[in-house]
């Protein structure tokens, strides 16, 4: 027998989710709160809810993926006194996109209403849900023993990877990993920038900058064991004097195709001051993490 989930959010991704535990042969409740959305899942086996008071009702395990987190204050109340759902002795599972201290208000939220809590972040897109060679996964973090209990279910729709018991985790490493995903796609706009005005099919320029970019992400490793050990010269390629040296050369290139240098400037700033600022001409980058330290 299958554990049942109640899902509460059927936007892009939670109707994604629902197909997956429909297919697994999990009973399934659906809510949300324009309910045309639930109609597609009824058709394919869910039960719809009329209420997320009903969907809450409907099974111990009940999985959040709404828009934010003041959502899920609107729709299950910032208190039980706000919309008089019962949350006791529900096992709370929250995949909506938080920040870590949004999540462990949750879990005090939860705790005050007699739920135990679990904090997740997608690390997915919608069409990686439930197509397990696509990569995807999710972050959990909060009480392992409630991990350990559903982690059967939780990994039907995506990969699972628990990273602690402080709640706060999953948003946290979700949080790291997306903005470090945020900087390459602003590298990777600067590149197009650079070729847009010449003779330069965007399309030649892509699969140069996917490969260039896969090859050099296994330099984070080199960057972490720096870090960990304080000595930001083991094996360093290229020093940090010779990359502020060349600074003026990527600017000056920026200038000469028309193209602001707005997205890189930044960096290259943290990088001189690391330099300027007592950082040895032979380390590496890895100093920009200290500077960005308040
Ligand atoms: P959508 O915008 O498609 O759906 C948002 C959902 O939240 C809908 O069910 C919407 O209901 C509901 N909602 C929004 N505001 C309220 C409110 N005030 N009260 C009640 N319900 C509300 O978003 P996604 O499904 O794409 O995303 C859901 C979560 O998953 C987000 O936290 C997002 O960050 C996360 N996520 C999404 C990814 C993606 O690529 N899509 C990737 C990784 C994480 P209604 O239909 O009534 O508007």
């Amino acid at each position: 027998e299958r554990t049942p989930v109640a899902l509460l959010g059927l936007g892009t991704m939670g109707t994604a989710l629902a197909r997956t535990w429909l297919a697994a042969g999990h009973p399934l409740t659906v809510w949300n709160r324009t309910a045309a959305r639930a109609e597609a899942l009824g058709g394919e086996g869910a039960t719809v809810a009329g209420t997320a008071a009903e969907a809450v009702a409907a099974s111990t395990l009940i999985v959040l993926c709404l828009l934010d987190d003041a959502s899920i204050g609107d729709v299950l109340g910032e208190s039980a006194a706000d919309t008089g759902i019962d949350l006791t002795g529900r096992d709370v599972v929250n995949l909506t996109t938080s920040t870590p201290a949004q999540a462990r208000a949750r879990a005090e939220w939860a705790r005050e209403r007699g739920a135990r809590y679990l904090d997740g972040g997608i690390m997915a897109v919608p069409p990686m849900v439930g197509v397990p060679q696509a990569g995807g996964y999710v972050f959990y973090s909060g009480s392992q023993d409630l991990f350990d209990r559903h982690r059967a279910t939780l990994a039907v729709p995506l990969a699972t990877t628990y990273v602690g018991e402080d709640t706060g985790f999953a948003a946290l490493h979700d949080i790291a990993l997306l903005s470090a995903m945020y900087g390459m796609l602003a590298g990777a706009a600067h590149a197009f920038a650079l070729v847009r005005k010449e003779n330069i099919d965007p399309a030649t320029l892509a699969p140069l900058l996917a490969d260039w970019l896969t090859v050099m992400a296994p330099s984070v490793h080199r960057t972490a064991d720096q870090l960990r050990t304080g000595d930001y010269t083991t094996g360093v390629v290229s020093t940090l004097a010779m990359q502020v040296a060349g600074t003026p050369t990527f600017l000056d290139t920026a200038e000469q195709q028309g193209v602001s240098p707005e997205l890189l400037a930044p960096y290259f700033d943290l990088m001189r001051r690391r330099l300027t600022e007592g950082g040895s001409a032979d380390e590496d980058l890895t100093g920009v993490v200290d500077l960005l330290l308040r």
